[in-house]
Parts: structure tokens; sequence; C-alpha cells
């Protein structure tokens, strides 16, 4: 349970947002911290200017003041900012030496020195370019000291210097403000994000939810969707769609399982009743072979439904692609056409070829034999004697179309759209007459499908049917 919670998309948002909004937040700070650290060494080094030139003021103004009163006036003066202040004498020849430095007891002897060459490099700098350095020396204590060398007539330098304790604090102050406030800062956001990330995926877990209460059983659930238009609210919609197919395949599979075991119920009822009545007593030869016969039929009947059963669940899903051989399509119907001509005759109904142009397409030879066999074998089933049956193969903007026209029963509108349906019979009383299992055009259907042609079916009650095809013409 702890690990799936891990897993949750929410808890996987809600880290990603913490940490994004955490790598935002710590650069934010890095560049306050930063620039916040800028101005107090520029307050700090203006600071140190305006010492450094009260101190040479000092001396130059006031005549006959020594660099000692000069720097211990402008010590005094300052005190808030406890200055460090000396006066360091470069000597003008005879190699870079420092002759003398001047500074107040408060200085410890040699503790606030650089070395030599940074003085002679101080002595050139003008105005625009003072020299500032972090200096940090044991003697001056822990903290480090700021300072400034300002060039004054001489070569002299004055050095001012001023501890970095003060900035030291307002800085540690602002990091501890900055992290108390950038930690409560994530924290509340991080609640608020995972507050609008787990509102947001709720219609997800109730699609979890019916997805687990939906059995093939019960398929009526859907999700509500309310009014959402986002990408929640189109998965919502994709599934219940995706339910809402399932429900009607199942609804088939179901009725078809229903209709075939009724199929072969019959049959299998009859065979066994006519055994039994058979059975019940002694009987002459003649009636023996009587049910005999008639068992032998039913039991044909059956074989013929298992038969189209198998051939239909062979082709289901093939597909168009699958086919590599071309097939000649016009050799095809002429040789079903030839091989129902005696049926034809013997009922008493012409069987014409109008016109039979070739027709190169990507197939399979036994299945469309078999389609233009059902189509034709039903129109001669289904025309009265004295009837006529065409059929003609014709090409036409980059079609072929196959048509079968007869002069028969027709069939009522009503029942069109359903005769391609399994098991589907327009007269159930008639079927013994016309030996239909309503397979045939199933079979007719599938062929046509998975060959990409589509079928286009007309009809008037007593007047006649066609069933026409049209075939792509992809070489
Ligand atoms: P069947 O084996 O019963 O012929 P089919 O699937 O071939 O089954 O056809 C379904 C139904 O469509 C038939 O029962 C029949 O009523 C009707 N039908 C098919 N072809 C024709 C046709 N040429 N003329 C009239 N009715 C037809």
């Amino acid at each position: 349970m702890k690990t799936k919670k891990f897993r949750s998309l929410s808890f996987k948002l809600t880290l990603w947002y913490i940490v994004i909004l955490g790598g935002i937040i710590i650069l934010a700070g890095i560049f306050q911290y930063q620039s916040f650290k800028d101005s107090l060494l520029d307050e700090l080094d203006a600071k140190l200017l305006e010492i450094a030139d009260e101190t040479y003021e000092t001396w130059y103004r006031e005549r006959g003041v020594s660099w000692e009163d000069a720097i211990q006036k402008t010590t005094s003066r300052f005190q808030s900012y406890q200055p460090l202040i000396q006066l360091v004498k470069l000597k003008e020849r005879g190699g870079k030496k420092i002759e003398e430095v001047i500074h107040t007891t408060s200085i410890e002897e040699g503790s606030f020195l650089f070395d030599v060459r940074t003085y002679y490099r101080a002595d050139r700098s003008d105005i625009d370019n003072l020299i500032y350095m972090t200096l940090s020396e044991e003697k001056l204590g822990s903290i480090p000291v700021r300072a400034l060398l300002f060039p004054v007539r001489g070569p002299n330098i004055v050095q001012v210097g001023i501890s970095l304790e003060n900035t030291e604090i307002a800085l540690r102050r602002l990091m501890i403000i900055m992290i108390l406030a950038g930690g409560g800062l994530l924290f509340l956001a991080s609640l608020g994000g995972n507050f609008i990330i787990r509102k947001a995926l709720k219609p997800v877990k109730s699609v979890v939810q019916t997805a687990k209460d939906i059995s093939a059983d019960d398929l009526s659930l859907r999700i509500e969707t309310g009014q959402r238009q986002d990408e929640i609210g189109e998965l919502v919609d994709t599934f219940n769609d995706m339910i809402s197919r399932l429900e009607k395949s199942v609804k088939k599979i179901k009725q078809f399982s229903g209709d075939v075991s009724h199929e072969l119920r019959t049959p299998l009822t009859i065979i066994r009743g006519e055994i039994e009545v058979l059975l019940r007593k002694e009987r002459s030869i003649k009636e023996y072979q009587k049910t005999l016969k008639s068992t032998l039929e039913e039991a044909a009947y059956l074989e013929r439904i298992i038969d189209d059963l198998l051939f239909l669940s062979r082709i289901e899903g093939l597909e168009k692609k699958e086919f590599d051989k071309s097939v000649q399509l016009d050799e095809i119907l002429l040789k079903v056409v030839e091989s129902q001509e005696l049926a034809s005759k013997k009922k008493g109904i012409t069987l014409d070829i109008k016109k039979v142009e070739p027709a190169q397409i990507k197939g399979e030879e036994i299945l469309l034999e078999r389609m233009a066999a059902n189509i034709i074998d039903n129109a001669i089933r289904y025309t009265h004697p004295g009837g006529k049956v065409e059929v003609s193969l014709d090409k036409k903007d980059g079609t072929f179309t196959l048509l079968v026209q007869d002069t028969g029963i027709g069939i009522p509108e009503e029942s069109l759209p359903l005769i391609f349906d399994r098991f589907y019979v327009v007269d159930k009383s008639r079927f013994k007459e016309t030996g239909g299992l309503g397979l045939g055009l199933s079979i007719v259907k599938q062929v046509a499908d998975c060959h990409g042609g589509k079928i286009e079916v007309t009809s008037e009650v007593n007047k006649g049917t066609s069933f026409l095809i049209r075939f792509p013409d992809v070489q």
C-alpha cells in the first residue's frame, strides 16, 4: 500500500513540482543573497573611501598636523565603525620597500599589511580604480577586514580597514530568513500543489474504480464526465466509448452463441425424436430406411451449419494487406456461373452472363469463389421458375463492379439492413423450402470486406434483387 502511494501519479507530479519550485526558490535566493552582499560591500567601500579621504584632508588642510594626529582624529570621528587607519610610506628610490608605517596603537605592529608590490600598485591607481581588498589576518581577529589602499602625495598610501563583522551578521541573518521563508513557501506551495493535482486527477480514480466494477456481465456502467472539456474529459469519453463498443460486441457474441446453440439444437432434437419413435416398436425395413434418410438429411444440414461457421471464423479478422497474390476475378466468376448452370436449368431459370471484363485484384481465390457462389446461389434459390438471373463484371473509374441481378421474390425494405447478420433469414417458415441457413450473406460480407469491397443491395418485393460489389483496382 505504501509503495503504491509512492508510485502514484499525484505523488510523482507533486514531487516534480516541489523539485522545480525548490530549484527556482534556491536560484532566486542565491541571486537575492549575492545582490544584497554586493550592495553591503558597496556601502562599506564608500565608507572606506570617505574615511581615507577625511584622513588625508585633515593632514593636508591643517598645516603642521602630523599624520599620527590626522589618523587619531579620523579614528575618533568615525568611532562607530572602529576603523583601522594607517599610513604606509613607500621608498621613492632604491627598490620597492616600505620606509615607515604610521598607525594608532589599536593596530598591532605588522598585522595590517599587504605585500610591498600591492602598495606600489596602489600608488599607481587613481580615484576610478582604487584597490579594495579583503584581508584575513589572525592578529586582526577571526573576522576578515575590508581594506582600501588610497594613494596620497608622497608616495604614501592611506590604508583604511573596517571589520566585515556587521556585514557577516547581516548576511547570516538574511540567510536564515531566506531558508525559513523559502522552506515555508515550498511547504505551503507543495500542499497547495498536491491539493490541485489530486483534484485534477480525481476523475482518473473514478475511471479506475469504474473499470474495476465493470465485468463482462455488467457493461452498462459509464463514468460521469460532468462538463469537462479537458484531456481527462477526453480520456473519460474515450473510455466510455470503448465500453459501449465492448458492450455491443459482447451482446453480439452472446446473441451469436445463443443462435448457434438454437440452430444446432433444432436438427438434433429432430434426429433424436425420430429415432426414439422408430425404436418404440419393431418396424419394417421401409420405415427404417425412411427415418434413416430423414436423419441423414438433418445430419447434412448440421454439417453445413458447422462448415459455414468454421469458414466464417477462419476468415474473420483477415485483412486486405494480407493478400499478396493477384487473382483473376473474371475467371473466378465464369467458373462459378458454370457450376451453377445445372441447378438453374433444373429450376427453369435463365442464368445469363451480360458482360465480363478482365479484372485482376489482390485476394484469395477460394474466398472470392465462395462469395460469388453464395450470391448467385441465393439469386437462383429466391427466384421462381421462369425467372432470370444476370451476372456482369465491369471496370469503371478504377473500380471493378460485380453485379448479380435477379427477377425473384425480392427482400422487404425493413429486412435489408439485417440480411448480412448471422442466421438471419427473411422468412423462417420457408427455410426448408429454400434450404437457407442465414449464413451465406455473412460470408459474402466478410469476404468482400477483407478484399476492400463495398456491397450495395437494391431490392423490390416480387420484382427482384440486385447485389453490387465494388472492388478497388489496386495493382
Ligand atoms: P440463406 O442461407 O437463408 O439464403 P443468406 O445469408 O444467404 O441466408 O441470406 C439471408 C436472407 O436474405 C435470406 O434468408 C433471404 O431471405 C434473403 N435473400 C438473400 N438473397 C436474396 C435474393 N437474391 N432474393 C431475395 N431474398 C434474398
